[in-house]
Protein backbone atom coordinates (compact mmCIF):
# COMPACT_ATOMS: atom_id res chain seq x y z
CA UNK A 1 0.00 0.00 0.00
CA UNK A 2 0.81 3.72 -0.37
CA UNK A 3 -0.09 5.34 2.85
CA UNK A 4 1.20 8.66 3.89
CA UNK A 5 2.10 8.22 7.44
CA UNK A 6 1.42 11.09 9.66
CA UNK A 7 3.86 10.71 12.69
CA UNK A 8 3.70 13.43 15.97
CA UNK A 9 7.17 13.97 17.25
CA UNK A 10 7.68 15.36 20.63
CA UNK A 11 4.48 16.12 23.61
CA UNK A 12 2.13 17.75 20.83
CA UNK A 13 -0.49 18.73 23.04
CA UNK A 14 -2.89 20.61 20.33
CA UNK A 15 -4.43 18.12 17.61
CA UNK A 16 -6.72 20.11 16.32
CA UNK A 17 -4.27 20.48 12.87
CA UNK A 18 -4.40 16.52 11.99
CA UNK A 19 -7.62 16.33 10.09
CA UNK A 20 -7.11 19.68 7.96
CA UNK A 21 -3.65 18.14 7.32
CA UNK A 22 -4.55 14.52 6.15
CA UNK A 23 -7.01 16.24 4.05
CA UNK A 24 -4.82 18.17 2.30
CA UNK A 25 -2.29 15.62 1.60
CA UNK A 26 -4.86 13.63 0.27
CA UNK A 27 -6.45 16.44 -1.79
CA UNK A 28 -2.96 17.12 -3.02
CA UNK A 29 -1.24 13.97 -3.36
CA UNK A 30 -4.41 11.56 -3.83
CA UNK A 31 -2.77 9.20 -1.20
CA UNK A 32 -4.10 7.82 1.65
CA UNK A 33 -2.91 8.86 5.31
CA UNK A 34 -2.62 7.32 8.63
CA UNK A 35 -2.16 9.52 11.67
CA UNK A 36 -0.06 7.24 14.23
CA UNK A 37 2.63 8.05 17.27
CA UNK A 38 6.07 5.77 15.99
CA UNK A 39 8.04 5.01 18.92
CA UNK A 40 10.78 7.54 18.92
CA UNK A 41 14.21 8.31 20.52
CA UNK A 42 14.18 12.46 20.76
CA UNK A 43 16.93 12.47 23.56
CA UNK A 44 18.96 11.00 20.36
CA UNK A 45 18.52 13.83 18.33
CA UNK A 46 19.02 16.43 21.21
CA UNK A 47 22.18 18.97 20.98
CA UNK A 48 22.80 20.40 24.26
CA UNK A 49 25.28 22.75 22.83
CA UNK A 50 22.67 24.57 20.85
CA UNK A 51 19.37 23.22 23.12
CA UNK A 52 17.84 22.06 18.97
CA UNK A 53 17.31 18.93 17.69
CA UNK A 54 19.00 17.63 14.82
CA UNK A 55 16.37 17.14 12.07
CA UNK A 56 18.33 14.52 10.34
CA UNK A 57 18.05 12.48 13.23
CA UNK A 58 14.47 12.58 13.44
CA UNK A 59 14.60 11.70 9.97
CA UNK A 60 16.63 8.86 10.38
CA UNK A 61 14.26 7.42 12.97
CA UNK A 62 10.94 8.26 11.34
CA UNK A 63 12.35 6.40 8.07
CA UNK A 64 13.33 3.40 10.34
CA UNK A 65 10.14 2.83 11.97
CA UNK A 66 7.93 3.04 8.42
CA UNK A 67 5.80 0.25 8.47
CA UNK A 68 5.78 -1.62 5.13
CA UNK A 69 2.60 -0.11 3.54
CA UNK A 70 3.65 3.21 3.75
CA UNK A 71 5.38 5.16 1.01
CA UNK A 72 5.93 8.38 3.06
CA UNK A 73 6.48 9.52 6.60
CA UNK A 74 5.92 12.97 7.25
CA UNK A 75 6.96 13.92 11.23
CA UNK A 76 5.06 16.86 12.63
CA UNK A 77 7.52 18.09 15.86
CA UNK A 78 7.07 20.91 18.19
CA UNK A 79 10.70 21.02 18.89
CA UNK A 80 13.15 23.20 17.23
CA UNK A 81 15.33 21.53 14.39
CA UNK A 82 18.63 22.15 13.55
CA UNK A 83 20.71 21.23 10.62
CA UNK A 84 24.73 21.51 11.15
CA UNK A 85 24.94 24.70 8.13
CA UNK A 86 21.84 26.62 9.49
CA UNK A 87 20.84 28.68 12.62
CA UNK A 88 17.15 26.58 12.57
CA UNK A 89 14.96 24.93 9.65
CA UNK A 90 11.24 24.58 9.71
CA UNK A 91 11.55 21.35 7.97
CA UNK A 92 13.68 19.02 6.01
CA UNK A 93 13.12 15.65 3.71
CA UNK A 94 14.96 13.69 1.46
CA UNK A 95 14.69 14.28 -1.90
CA UNK A 96 12.92 11.62 -3.82
CA UNK A 97 12.71 9.68 -0.53
CA UNK A 98 10.32 8.25 2.15
CA UNK A 99 10.98 11.29 5.06
CA UNK A 100 10.23 13.98 5.72
CA UNK A 101 9.70 16.09 8.99
CA UNK A 102 8.47 19.79 9.92
CA UNK A 103 8.37 21.61 13.09
CA UNK A 104 5.40 23.75 14.45
CA UNK A 105 7.96 25.67 16.85
CA UNK A 106 8.74 28.33 14.96
CA UNK A 107 5.27 28.80 13.35
CA UNK A 108 3.42 30.05 16.33
CA UNK A 109 2.39 33.59 16.63
CA UNK A 110 3.62 33.31 20.21
CA UNK A 111 7.28 32.29 19.17
CA UNK A 112 7.53 36.03 17.73
CA UNK A 113 5.77 38.24 20.51
CA UNK A 114 2.37 38.19 18.84
CA UNK A 115 -1.31 37.51 19.90
CA UNK A 116 -1.80 33.33 19.70
CA UNK A 117 -4.20 32.18 16.01
CA UNK A 118 -4.84 28.88 15.45
CA UNK A 119 -5.78 29.58 11.90
CA UNK A 120 -3.07 31.15 10.73
CA UNK A 121 -0.18 28.49 12.61
CA UNK A 122 -2.39 25.89 10.68
CA UNK A 123 -2.15 27.45 7.39
CA UNK A 124 1.54 27.53 8.19
CA UNK A 125 2.08 24.41 8.85
CA UNK A 126 -0.03 22.88 5.86
CA UNK A 127 2.40 24.95 3.51
CA UNK A 128 5.31 23.74 5.65
CA UNK A 129 4.05 20.23 4.94
CA UNK A 130 3.04 20.02 1.34
CA UNK A 131 6.90 21.62 0.74
CA UNK A 132 8.35 19.21 2.25
CA UNK A 133 6.27 16.16 0.79
CA UNK A 134 6.41 17.80 -2.33
CA UNK A 135 10.52 17.58 -1.61
CA UNK A 136 10.02 13.37 -1.61
CA UNK A 137 8.32 13.32 -4.65
CA UNK A 138 11.44 15.21 -6.16
CA UNK A 139 10.49 18.92 -6.14
CA UNK A 140 13.36 21.15 -5.47
CA UNK A 141 12.57 24.50 -4.35
CA UNK A 142 10.76 26.58 -7.10
CA UNK A 143 10.98 30.29 -7.70
CA UNK A 144 7.19 30.90 -8.40
CA UNK A 145 6.71 33.40 -5.54
CA UNK A 146 3.11 31.97 -4.81
CA UNK A 147 4.56 28.51 -5.35
CA UNK A 148 4.32 26.31 -2.16
CA UNK A 149 7.78 24.62 -2.94
CA UNK A 150 9.35 28.66 -2.48
CA UNK A 151 12.08 28.04 -0.18
CA UNK A 152 11.23 29.90 3.33
CA UNK A 153 13.96 31.41 5.41
CA UNK A 154 11.26 33.68 7.76
CA UNK A 155 7.96 32.63 8.96
CA UNK A 156 6.71 35.91 6.40
CA UNK A 157 8.02 34.31 3.91
CA UNK A 158 5.43 31.49 4.47
CA UNK A 159 2.59 33.88 4.80
CA UNK A 160 3.43 35.37 1.57
CA UNK A 161 3.49 31.95 -0.75
CA UNK A 162 0.20 29.66 -1.40
CA UNK A 163 -0.71 26.59 -0.10
CA UNK A 164 -0.69 25.21 -3.82
CA UNK A 165 1.99 24.27 -6.20
CA UNK A 166 2.15 26.17 -9.29
CA UNK A 167 1.35 24.07 -12.55
CA UNK A 168 4.92 23.38 -13.32
CA UNK A 169 5.32 21.97 -10.14
CA UNK A 170 1.90 19.85 -10.19
CA UNK A 171 2.47 18.16 -13.43
CA UNK A 172 5.90 17.22 -11.49
CA UNK A 173 4.22 16.22 -8.26
CA UNK A 174 1.90 13.89 -10.32
CA UNK A 175 4.86 12.14 -12.22
CA UNK A 176 5.91 11.64 -8.34
CA UNK A 177 3.13 9.85 -7.06
CA UNK A 178 2.51 7.89 -9.89
CA UNK A 179 6.70 6.43 -9.56
CA UNK A 180 5.55 6.27 -5.71
CA UNK A 181 2.58 3.95 -6.75
CA UNK A 182 4.41 1.79 -9.23
CA UNK A 183 7.11 1.85 -6.71
CA UNK A 184 4.72 0.37 -3.81
CA UNK A 185 3.18 -2.10 -6.51
CA UNK A 186 6.46 -3.75 -7.56
CA UNK A 187 7.90 -3.98 -4.25
CA UNK A 188 6.64 -6.34 -1.58
CA UNK A 189 6.36 -5.28 2.29
CA UNK A 190 9.96 -4.64 3.63
CA UNK A 191 12.02 -4.61 0.08
CA UNK A 192 9.19 -0.92 -0.57
CA UNK A 193 11.22 0.01 2.90
CA UNK A 194 14.73 -1.32 1.98
CA UNK A 195 14.11 1.31 -0.58
CA UNK A 196 13.56 4.35 1.12
CA UNK A 197 16.08 3.81 3.70
CA UNK A 198 18.86 3.11 0.57
CA UNK A 199 17.51 6.64 -0.90
CA UNK A 200 18.73 8.20 2.60
CA UNK A 201 22.45 8.82 0.65
CA UNK A 202 20.27 11.43 -1.22
CA UNK A 203 21.48 14.64 0.42
CA UNK A 204 18.51 15.90 2.43
CA UNK A 205 17.30 19.06 1.36
CA UNK A 206 15.35 21.74 3.77
ZN1 LIG B 1 6.43 25.71 -8.30
ZN1 LIG C 1 12.50 23.09 0.86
Amino acid sequence: MDYVYIVPVGSIRDDFWVEPLEHAVMRTFGLKTRYRRFDLDLARAYDARRGQYDSAEILRQLIAALPPDGCRVLGVADVDLFIPILTFVFGEAQLNGAGSVASLHRLHNEYYGLPRDKHLMLERLLKEALHELGHTFGLIHCHDPRCVLRSSTYVEDIDQKSAEFCEACREKVRAGVAACRRQARSAAGKTNRGNAVRSYDVPPIV
